[in-house]
């Protein structure tokens, strides 16, 4: 077994890819009502309209959660390794899956990452995500999650 690639001959998901080419992060924005969705579905969740275009967003994002992957499943992924949902600056009701590249003993919710564009294969580059600050306690979150962290103690 080899690592698994994305298809990026998928026509719903073509522009993405051909954006991570260029080391953006693309999304599917409403032409009616702006808003952007992931993945691409061709109708938009707010305002039910189905005109759409793609538009390069921040590549910026925080930590809504993760987890620590510890079987290797593949040869070419080696565990442990962490896969973290990221709700993007753009709109955080957007939430994007990737690996996080970090230490697992680094990670906080809300912390700071930015997109990391991985090359898998010839054709396919990955968006993961880095901590977007060096040091762990420089990047605890602001509101909403700073109240929830005040009181875990
Ligand atoms: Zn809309």
């Amino acid at each position: 077994m080899t690592r698994p690639i994305p298809d990026i001959d998928d026509p719903d998901f073509a522009p993405f890819w051909e954006g991570t080419a260029q080391s953006e992060l693309r999304l599917v924005h409403c032409a009616d009502c702006d808003k952007p969705r992931w993945p691409p579905r061709p109708i938009c969740g707010w305002c039910r309209s189905l005109d759409f275009e793609w538009r390069a967003i921040s590549p910026e994002g925080r930590l809504y959660t993760w987890t620590v992957a510890e079987h290797q499943t593949t040869p070419d992924i080696p565990a442990p390794y962490v896969v973290g949902i990221v709700e993007v600056h753009a709109d955080p009701v957007v939430r994007m899956l990737g690996q996080v590249v970090c230490d697992p003993e680094h990670l906080r919710i809300g912390m700071q990452l930015t997109a990391q564009f991985d090359r898998v294969s010839d054709e396919a580059i990955l968006v993961n995500w880095t901590s977007a600050t060096p040091v762990p306690g420089d990047n605890l979150p602001s509101a909403p999650y700073a109240e929830a962290l005040d009181g875990l103690g």
